[in-house]
């Protein structure tokens, strides 16, 4: 799969790189269930499943990202593995979950900020 520059330049602006046996923790928006979200095409997906894509290229239909280090925000490939629904059944019930957007998260933050 083909990335344009901007949006890879994106992507990783919300990266904290580290050592290839580290976790990159995902820096932007992440979903009520603590995935990062990424706007790709106008459409949210996941940071770790777009993270896979552009380090590995595609997903096979029906194939879940999951994660080795089981840091739900990491986005580094070498974490990341294929599975299937039956692997990981947490998983499966986020494959397909409902969009949160990122803006009620922001928003729920800037409250718990002001009211302590
Ligand atoms: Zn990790």
């Amino acid at each position: 799969m083909e990335f344009d520059r901007g949006r890879l330049e994106r992507f990783f602006l919300k990266v904290v790189k580290q050592e290839p046996d580290e976790c990159w923790e995902w820096k932007g928006c992440r979903r009520g269930n603590g995935y990062g979200g990424f706007w790709n095409n106008s459409k949210q997906i996941y940071a770790h499943r777009f993270s896979w894509l552009v380090h590995h290229g595609s997903i096979p239909e029906g194939k879940l990202v999951l994660h080795k280090c089981n840091n739900k925000g990491c986005v580094n490939p070498n974490h990341l593995y294929l599975g299937d629904y039956s692997d990981n059944m947490m998983d499966a019930l986020l494959a397909n979950p409902p969009l949160h957007l990122c803006a009620r998260v922001r928003e729920e933050r800037r409250q718990r900020r002001i009211h302590g």
